[in-house]
């Protein structure tokens, strides 16, 4: 995770079928490259940032149980005044497709201005097979910068009304929702909350399995407030990551690394709720896990947008090196999205998705924090100009 090679006065040749074909120092690159089009940029570019863990399709903010939390209510607490996870399933319920993908798309133009050029979108704000895989769709009509990948999460909660019966709720999600997600193709990975008090550990084997053999990719929310089990059953079953982890077990920890699932940490989660404690990043770079990091874009536990901002939590407040900080926010981040391969790098045959940063020094991009400091974005190769869109972010 510390292997980062910077190349003093470089450039980057895009390749007209969006792919890097070459990078190295400028005057090489200029005879190699003879005939193409050359545009002078000032900074330092970076891989594409890899979001890989949002909740990015919601309706409103959840401004009140901000204010709650602060005046020291607790979850179950903000639950029963009507706010929490249900009142973003009511809300999303109650909103138009069409609406709901124009929100989306322009809060992603935020991540773009960010720096991200691939990030991971899930549902869980449905609920229904209807709104599971309406949100789907939104999903799917996003794009092409920032790419997004889909990830069904219709167990992030056993809605209101089968909370009497969540074994009827386990047999919508198996029996109906999944095969539904199969036939039209439109997720990558399914993802559970794993977590005393929402699903269990078995429940969440059992969604997944049911899930792998559909030929999704899986994922998983394990150990964020209470630890169960959650990194151990994402190694046990394959998963391509386990996310947030703030009380992973030593046992957990171990099996992520032996395993290869990636360690996706939400450090602004942690921040905006309050929490004193973050995931043990150092521990698990230690034993040998990958770890990536993520935003959790959400409106009830992290509405924060910026990658470089966890990056910079991820040095301060975990232990990372700049090194490993920028290596999880890219390499790793691609990863944890099953796309090691072709996206994260700056190298020959991956996808040219790169931020430029107004910044003389790589290790600034985890260091001033507050201001957004990316300049311009190429995702395929194509520029974004993210800042001069529309970012309009009325609800
Ligand atoms: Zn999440």
């Amino acid at each position: 995770m510390a292997a980062l090679d910077v190349v003093e006065d470089g450039a980057v040749w895009i390749g007209d079928d969006g792919l890097i074909a070459a990078v190295g120092p400028y005057e090489r690159l200029k005879r190699d490259a003879e005939g193409a089009e050359v545009v002078e940029v000032d900074g330092v570019i970076f891989p594409g940032f890899v979001d890989a863990h949002t909740h990015a399709v919601f309706g409103a903010p959840r401004l009140e149980d901000h204010a709650r939390r602060a005046r020291g209510m607790d979850y179950k607490a903000i639950a029963a005044e009507g706010g929490g996870i249900n009142s973003s399933v009511r809300d999303l319920r109650s909103r138009e497709t069409g609406a709901l993908e124009e929100l989306t798309a322009r809060r992603l133009s935020h991540l773009l201005a960010l720096g991200t050029t691939t990030v991971e979108v899930k549902s869980g704000y449905g609920l229904t097979t209807k709104d599971e895989l309406r949100t789907l769709e939104v999903i799917g009509a996003l794009g092409p910068a920032p790419a997004a990948v889909p990830t069904f999460l219709g167990a992030h909660e056993v809605p209101p009304e089968y909370r009497d019966d969540r074994e009827a709720y386990l047999r919508v999600l198996v029996d109906e929702m999944l095969p539904a997600v199969q036939r039209q193709g439109i997720a990558r990975f399914c993802d559970v909350f794993c977590e005393p008090g929402v699903f269990s550990v078995e429940e969440s084997r059992r969604v997944l399995l049911a899930a792998k053999a559909r030929g999704l990719g899986l994922k998983l929310h394990a150990d964020e407030l209470d630890g169960s089990g959650g990194a151990e059953l994402a190694a046990d079953l394959g998963a391509v990551s386990a996310d947030h982890l703030a009380r992973v077990s030593e046992g957990g920890i171990e099996a992520l690394a032996r395993r290869g699932t990636v360690a996706v940490l939400l450090p602004g989660t942690m921040l905006f709720l309050g929490k004193p404690h973050q995931a043990p990043a150092r521990r698990l770079i230690d034993a040998g896990a990958a770890v990536a990091l993520a935003t959790d874009f959400n409106p009830g536990s992290s509405p924060g947008m910026s990658l470089p901002l966890m990056g910079m939590l991820s040095v301060s407040q975990m232990g990372l090196s700049p090194e490993e900080a920028v290596v999880a926010i890219t390499v790793n981040g691609a990863a944890a999205v099953d796309e090691a391969g072709t996206r994260g790098q700056i190298a020959p045959g991956f996808r040219a998705d790169l931020t430029l940063v107004a910044i003389r020094d790589w290790r600034e991009l985890v260091y001033w924090y507050g201001a957004n400091l990316v300049t311009e974005v190429w995702v395929a190769g194509s520029p974004c100009h993210p800042r001069r869109r529309p970012v309009n972010f009325v609800v």
